[in-house]
């Protein structure tokens, strides 16, 4: 019960307002993971054909799609600070930084608060929200 009560910290909610900085779309290794619905929504928005947009931008890591990375560990998709499809932007994205391994403790949140300039700033997100981006975030393994 306690442990539960633990994973649960952020129960009071938690603050976060994306500042547009693009610090989490690069200058580390990582994967984006797509889904082949996601990857035809960008590509319509690149203007490309899916298959093009898949061998051009996207890598097979362990089976599944991740966005290739620039050398500098910059997201393909970033240029000039600004995600080119950001419409259409993978769930990945949409539902940082609330995922599990970030939200798996105050300590973690807070070492990606010095990524994220974002975190602890601006809109309240009551727990009842935090739960659902989290169980929609499970499922991807973040
Ligand atoms: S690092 Fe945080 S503030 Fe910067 S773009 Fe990403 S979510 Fe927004």
């Amino acid at each position: 019960m306690i442990k539960q009560e633990n994973k649960r910290w952020w129960k009071d909610g938690l603050y976060f307002s994306c500042k547009g900085c693009a610090a989490c779309c690069g200058g580390q290794p990582g994967f984006v993971w797509l889904n082949r619905v996601e990857a035809k929504r960008i590509a319509l928005l690149l203007g490309l054909d899916v298959d093009v947009f898949l061998r051009g931008y996207t890598r097979n890591v362990f089976g599944r799609i991740s966005l290739k990375e620039k050398e500098n560990g910059d997201c393909v998709l970033l240029e000039a600070g600004r995600c080119r499809v950001y419409e259409a932007r993978p769930l990945q994205c949409r539902l940082y930084p609330f995922w599990p391994s970030l939200l798996a403790s105050p300590r973690s949140w807070k070492l990606e608060s010095s990524r994220c300039p974002g975190i602890g700033e601006g809109k309240f997100w009551p727990p009842e929200i935090i739960e659902s981006l989290l169980a929609q975030a499970s499922p991807l393994g973040l």
